[in-house]
């Protein structure tokens, strides 16, 4: 069978859980989108067992990028799905492919949890804090997600973003930590 969207994909799940929510979302979102590769920078191989482990019986590629769109090292992603391997709860090939998935969605225009195809916000910080829980911890402040990381890479490379020592008082405040809705 070949799903053409979200739904299509959920009647392949094998288990149920944050993750395989996770991939579902951000390949269903895909297909509608009509988005190549799915996950970016996932080889096909690697895309094929992600299929056969999370979704048995469903026929469907990763897809070979646009040749008009962004070159790889133009945009966060690398640096992102980095930024994930590293706080992954075990060194697991499934993990590997959230953190591809997740990443994919992050370079989208719209909030995390959104742009991965999930119900809620609240569902999105359940995923980080059960597959990437050192991440959820640094996250105390409940910060937006996608804000949070580029925070973080931002301060793997020593480059400070922030335009006050302390959220409270910054202009940004807002922007950082306003409702995801
Ligand atoms: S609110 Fe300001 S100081 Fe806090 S993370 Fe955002 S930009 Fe940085």
């Amino acid at each position: 069978m070949k799903p053409r969207n979200i739904q299509d994909l959920l009647t392949h799940v094998r288990q149920p859980g944050t993750l395989s929510a996770a991939l579902t979302g951000v390949i269903g979102s895909g297909l509608a989108a009509g988005r190549r590769p799915l996950i970016r920078q996932l080889s096909e191989a690697r895309f094929q067992k992600l299929m056969n482990e999370f979704f048995p019986g469903c026929e469907l590629t990763n897809g070979e990028g646009n040749p008009g769109l962004r070159p790889t090292g133009s945009d966060e992603f690398d640096d992102l799905v980095t930024l994930l391997l590293d706080h992954r709860a075990e060194p697991s090939e499934a993990l590997a492919w959230l953190a591809f998935a997740m990443a994919t969605a992050a370079m989208g225009e719209n909030h995390l949890w959104q742009d991965m195809g999930l119900e809620s916000r609240n569902l999105l910080s359940a995923l980080i804090g059960e597959h990437f829980p050192q991440l959820h911890a640094l996250n105390s402040a409940n910060m937006k997600w996608k804000k949070f990381f580029y925070r973080q890479l931002c301060e793997r490379a020593g480059v400070p973003i922030c335009k006050a020592p302390h959220c409270r008082e910054c202009c940004d405040y807002a922007a950082c930590f306003g409702p995801e809705s």
